[in-house]
């Protein structure tokens, strides 16, 4: 399951970033719409790993950007939470993705109360 991958890379660049393992009460990520992740299955994968990984059982906190296209056929730029929708102006699915395959781990907050 690639979710099980981008699970464990996150609690290794946290582990990383930290200098140690902490339990943690939040961890903030934003997942753009064309990233091809699944947040669901991402969250189920993280609480697992996370909790096996030392992290405890930290609340996945997910922002969900918009994709930012560019219309090939008249140069508007635009933006769409759903891939196939096609230009607002002239109804074209020609573009260039400007952003939306952001995956990002933006902030971690760390259960002190529990050390
Ligand atoms: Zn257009």
């Amino acid at each position: 399951m690639h979710e099980m991958s981008l699970a464990m890379d996150m609690t290794r660049i946290i582990g990383e970033a930290l200098g140690r393992k902490a339990p943690l009460e939040r961890v903030n990520i934003t997942i753009g719409p064309l990233s091809g992740i699944s947040a669901e299955s991402l969250r189920f994968c993280f609480t697992e790993i996370a909790r096996m990984e030392g992290f405890g059982e930290p609340e996945l906190v997910i922002n969900h950007t918009e994709a930012r296209l560019l219309c090939l056929e008249c140069r508007t730029e635009y933006e769409v939470a759903d891939f196939y929708q096609g230009c607002p102006e002239c109804g074209s699915i020609s573009r260039r993705i400007l952003s939306g395959r952001e995956f990002t781990v933006d902030s971690v907050e760390i259960d002190e109360d529990s050390e």
